[in-house]
């Protein structure tokens, strides 16, 4: 794909209608703004062998850009560059070559370090394994990144309790993980995940590892959380959770493959 410097992306809409206009949406601030959160430019991913010989092109060269208050599914066959798209979303990996820019940013002109104090402002991750610590009380759990940003211990507290009051588990704060059923432990990775307040949560499979009945009750979670505004991105292989989203990105050989707008939620 050539296009680098147009907004716009190329969006099958199943019924097209005025207000599937992603520039006509306001921003999350209530302002009439249309920065993306989330916008990459002809990136490119390349891992090289030892050697530095190319061993495989992940991205070649991928336009994409998502708004304040959409919720995406990120779909394709293994291997189609899913996670490696993830990892540059969520900066825990560079683009080889063309630009990415979180919340307007790009992450090209912060260093490492800044890099990662960045990613932990604005980004939310939930894992498919929750990746809780066992050793850690629930409410420990979520203050976690708090820890990190250095915020002090009263506050940490009382902002993970409000989280998981959130997630309706404001009655087990000092339980450990393994105390839980699995629905439980991903409902405190969210919390976890909002703790920081993000601009965006980034799901990776987070009901891949539940049943079906739980999985919709993490569903459900998401569905109240982008009511209230939050952007959020989810990798998953499942049509029936992506076609709860409202826009399914799919990936081919580290191509787009389409870019769908089901739905956009009444703003
Ligand atoms: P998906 O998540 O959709 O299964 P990935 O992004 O993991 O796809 O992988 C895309 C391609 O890049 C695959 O061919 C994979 O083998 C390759 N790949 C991913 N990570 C690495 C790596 N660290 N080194 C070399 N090749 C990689
Ligand atoms: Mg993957």
């Amino acid at each position: 794909m050539q296009r680098v410097d147009t907004p716009e992306q190329p969006v099958e809409t199943e019924a097209p209608s005025p207000d599937t206009d992603r520039d006509s949406r306001p921003a999350r601030d209530g302002s009439a703004g249309t920065q993306a959160v989330a916008e990459l430019r002809a990136v490119q991913k390349t891992y090289y062998k030892p050697d530095g010989s190319i061993m495989v092109e992940a991205l070649k060269g991928l336009d994409l850009r998502i708004d304040a208050g959409e919720y995406v599914a990120i779909m394709g066959a293994s291997g189609s560059g899913k996670s490696t798209l993830m990892n540059i979303l969520g900066c825990l990996d560079r683009p080889t070559a063309g630009q990415y820019l979180l919340d307007g940013v790009p992450a090209e002109s912060l260093g490492d370090e800044e890099l990662s104090k960045f990613r932990g402002r604005k980004i939310g991750f939930v894992f498919q394994a929750f990746n809780l610590i066992p050793q850690l009380t629930v409410a420990q759990n979520v203050e976690v990144p708090l820890f990190y940003q250095g915020v002090d211990a009263e506050e940490r507290h009382a902002r993970a309790l409000q989280k998981l009051e959130l997630v309706e588990l404001g009655d087990r704060t000092d339980h450990r993980p393994r105390e839980l059923s699995g629905g439980q432990q991903q409902r405190v990775a969210i919390a976890r995940s909002l703790v920081t307040e993000p601009v965006v949560l980034m799901a990776d499979e987070p009901t891949g590892n539940l049943d079906s009945t739980t999985g919709n009750a993490i569903l459900e979670l998401f569905e109240s959380l982008h009511a209230k505004g939050m952007t959020i991105m989810m990798v998953t292989h499942d049509d029936s959770v992506a076609e709860r989203c409202e826009r399914i990105v799919r990936l081919k050989d580290g191509e787009l493959e389409s870019d769908r707008v089901l739905r956009r939620r009444n703003v």
